[in-house]
Formats: structure tokens, sequence, C-alpha cells
């Protein structure tokens, strides 16, 4: 077995917890990736909410689960900010990438106030044992602002309520990617 890196873990975890019949949320669906992983894990009995401020990353990513025969999807192109307004469900799940679409506009890029703003949300609908993955690239201008503002709330969190894990390799280069799995106790 091989340690693995953030982004792969990320999924490992989500398959251990997430099951069929689940409802979760990609906060950050960019080219879709997450979002067409976690709407094979919910099945056709869940449901995958999906936020981006892209038109093009939601495009894409409808695009690419129209060749699914799953439908168990929807997308939202507005900030994950607005999250309560658009999810009435109780969700087991939610994964971020916070950072900026690869190949995209690197102007746009997630930010700490909105971020802590959808966390906070998800966290408010999450069931018992339910999982919210943060993956955190940081390299990028802004990147160090938003990383530091986020561990500061994940490690505020109390904990009788959410266990927190922070995981990341700390002897490469280059600002590998965190991850954070908070999970509702
Ligand atoms: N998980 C994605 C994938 O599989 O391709 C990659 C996500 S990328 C690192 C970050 C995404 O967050 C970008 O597509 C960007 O448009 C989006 N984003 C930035 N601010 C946002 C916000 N306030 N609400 C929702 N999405 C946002």
């Amino acid at each position: 077995m091989n340690l693995e890196p953030s982004l792969r873990y990320s999924h490992t975890i989500m398959s251990q917890i997430i099951k069929s019949g689940d409802n979760v949320i990609d906060a950050t669906v960019g080219k879709g990736n997450d979002t067409e992983f976690l709407s094979k894990l919910v099945k056709e009995s869940g449901k995958v909410y999906g936020f981006d401020l892209q038109k093009d990353a939601i495009n894409i990513t409808k695009q690419r689960l129209a060749k699914s025969p799953l439908n168990n999807t929807k997308l939202f192109n507005v900030g994950h900010e607005n999250i309560k307004e658009y999810v009435k469900d109780k969700i087991n799940g939610a994964i971020f990438n916070l950072g900026y679409l690869p190949g995209g506009n690197k102007n746009i890029i997630t930010r700490p106030k909105t971020t802590i703003t959808a966390i906070q949300a998800c966290l408010d609908l999450l069931e018992k044992n339910g999982i919210i993955i943060l993956v955190l690239y940081y390299g990028h201008p802004g990147g160090k602002t938003e990383k530091n503002s986020v561990i500061a709330f994940v490690k505020s969190l109390e904990q009788k309520e959410y266990s927190v894990l922070e995981y990341k390799f700390i002897n490469q280069v280059n600002e590998p990617p965190i991850l954070i799995a908070i999970q509702k106790k």
C-alpha cells in the first residue's frame, strides 16, 4: 500500500463513508471529477448538488455527466456561499477543492469568507457521521490567506461535535495540497 496524495485520499475517505441513496454536495464543481465520482457513489437513489461560479465549469461537467446513465445530479451556476438557498435536504457529505480551476482563469479563486460561509452551511446540513472534505491548494496568490483562515476555522470546531483531521506530506516541495476531513459525531 502506498500513501495516497490528498486528492486520491479524498476519494478513498468518501468511498468508505458515502453510500447508495445519500445526499452530497460538490461545492467546487470545476471539470466535474468529484461530481462524477460522487454521482457514482450515491447511485440513482441518491442526490448530488454541485456549485460553481464559472458557467464554463458547469457546462463542461454537464457534458461529462450526459455520458453517464445516472440521473442524480443538480448543478448550480452560483457561488457555494448560497448553498442554503438551494439545498433543503440533510446531507451525508460534501467536498471542496479550493483554489483555481486548472487550465482556467487563475484569477477566479475560492476566497476565505465565502469558503467558510459554505463550510458552515454544509456543517449545518450534515447528518451524524457525515463527512466534509476540503482539499486545499494554496501555492497561488491568495491561497495562503485562504488556507490559514480555513485551518483556523476548522480548528475552532467543538471537539465534542466534530472530529477534524489534517493530512499532508511534510517533506514535499511546491506546497502539495492539504486534506482536511471533518466528521460529525
Ligand atoms: N473539483 C474540481 C474538478 O474536479 O475539476 C476542481 C475545482 S477547482 C480547484 C476550484 C473551482 O472552484 C473552480 O472551478 C472555481 O470556479 C470554483 N469557485 C471559485 N469560487 C467559488 C465559489 N464562491 N462558489 C463555487 N465555486 C467557486
